[in-house]
């Protein structure tokens, strides 16, 4: 239904009086009333998502410089395998149809011990004869890198784990498959199967 075409004074009106402005972190537009949309640009506000994600990170930091990395990650990994976004499910219902075998929120450690030991989560690790394929799943429409990311993707590739980034457009509009399917394949190419 066009919304602009309706009788409804009240929902034109509001639809009218919004403007859209930019997230400068996550490049998505967002509808705000002209004053606010005024002081977003002015003072380079991002959006609520990004805001709340900013929030989240300042709180794990908080958490593990008190109690230390593990026992933070420990407590995110739980909520994580709980809590799977709807782009996350997705892919996950891809691999069991393909029949491949997975684990979710998967654990990779730096080897030091105490409090410079290094913990991070892996959105889905493919276990695929004996070998160990990452797959993360970023959100926003360009993938925003931080130094945390950058660390855990030098701690696989160390290891030896390959690295598929699909952000979560991708999965929204189903451009995943072959690319997730050509990652399995060459990877698989490369270390043929020990059986
Ligand atoms: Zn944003």
């Amino acid at each position: 239904m066009d919304i602009m075409n309706t009788t409804d004074w009240t929902a034109r009106n509001a639809l009218r009086r919004t403007v859209p402005v930019i997230c400068p972190t996550c490049c998505e537009t967002r509808l705000l009333r002209k004053c606010d949309a005024d002081k977003a640009q002015r003072t380079g506000a991002v959006c609520y998502r990004c805001a709340q994600a900013a929030k989240g990170r300042r709180g794990f930091a908080a958490t593990a410089a008190r109690y230390g990395e593990k026992w933070a990650v420990n407590h995110v990994q739980a909520w994580r395998q709980i809590n799977r976004t709807p782009q996350e499910l997705t892919v996950q219902r891809w691999l069991d149809l393909a029949g491949y075998e997975y684990m979710v929120e998967y654990r990779v450690a730096t080897k030091s011990s105490g409090k410079r030991q290094r913990v991070y989560l892996v959105d889905v690790m493919i276990v695929l004869c004996g070998r160990l394929l990452a797959i993360e799943i970023d959100g926003g429409c360009h993938v925003l890198h931080t130094r945390r990311d950058r660390n855990k993707k030098a701690l696989l590739t160390r290891r030896g784990i390959p690295l598929l980034r699909l952000s979560n457009t991708d999965v929204e509009n189903n451009r995943f498959a072959e690319r997730l399917a050509r990652f399995i394949q060459e990877n698989a190419d490369v270390y043929p199967a020990a059986v």
